[in-house]
């Protein structure tokens, strides 16, 4: 049984997103304010495996109860919330959040999400993520190698080391600072036109229509998320 502790103050979504993840299997703890959410989180036996989290709630913002369970262990942390400044959102995935829902979204949306985060968390013991596979495209990091509808494509050393680090997450929404951090190096995190021009050569190579992407999606202020 997997156990989600959901945060929420407004009841009526509360009660709805309790029943949708019942419904799914999941076991649901409820919160709703921040001191029942920590307190709830704090004391869990056995501890939640993911924390759904809204941020505006009465006493005080969901972002405090990120940082505090951050700062013990890696459960994941979904943000739902209705605010969506992109400066926000990406101050979230970079203080540790795994993904942010903006609301309203669909039922269907939040378990995908869900379940990419649980996947992640139960692969992180294990070798990460060395083959991905979608829309006829194969990337095979291990081997080096990238091919699409059966064709070899090649890649300049770079374009293969963006693509290899959304391979990772794949799924996830990868913050532009991160992207700059892990592929050119932690001083290029404010040089985010080497992404644009980086991201295009890929999708030149890699889209069907590169004008409209389906496998390299923008999260538009904030990163990219390779689909899953
Ligand atoms: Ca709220």
């Amino acid at each position: 049984m997997i156990r989600v502790l959901l945060v929420e103050d407004d009841r009526d979504l509360r009660a709805t997103l309790r029943d949708a993840l019942a419904l799914e299997g999941y076991e649901v703890s409820t919160a709703a304010s921040l001191s029942e959410g920590l307190a709830l989180w704090a004391h869990a036996r056995p501890a939640p495996d993911l924390v759904l989290l809204d941020l505006g709630l009465p006493d005080g913002d969901g972002e405090t109860l990120l940082a505090t369970l951050r700062r013990r262990d890696a459960t994941p942390v979904l943000v739902i919330s209705a605010r969506q400044a992109d400066g926000q959102k990406i101050r979230l995935l970079d203080a540790g959040a795994d993904d942010y829902l903006v609301k309203p979204f669909s039922i269907a949306e939040l378990l995908a999400r869900l379940r990419v985060a649980l996947r992640r968390r139960g692969t992180a013991t294990r070798p990460a993520q060395t083959r991905y596979e979608a829309g006829g495209l194969v990337v095979d990091l291990s081997a080096h190698r990238v091919s699409l509808a059966g064709d070899a494509v090649h890649l300049t050393p770079t374009e293969f080391k963006l693509l290899a680090r959304l391979v990772r997450s794949a799924g996830q929404v990868v913050t532009h600072r991160q992207l700059l951090a892990d592929v050119w190096g932690d001083e290029f995190t404010e040089h985010t036109h080497y992404l644009r021009l980086y991201m295009g050569q890929l999708r030149a190579k890699l889209e069907a229509d590169p004008a409209d992407p389906r496998l390299l999606l923008t999260e538009p202020g904030v990163g990219y998320r390779l689909l899953d």
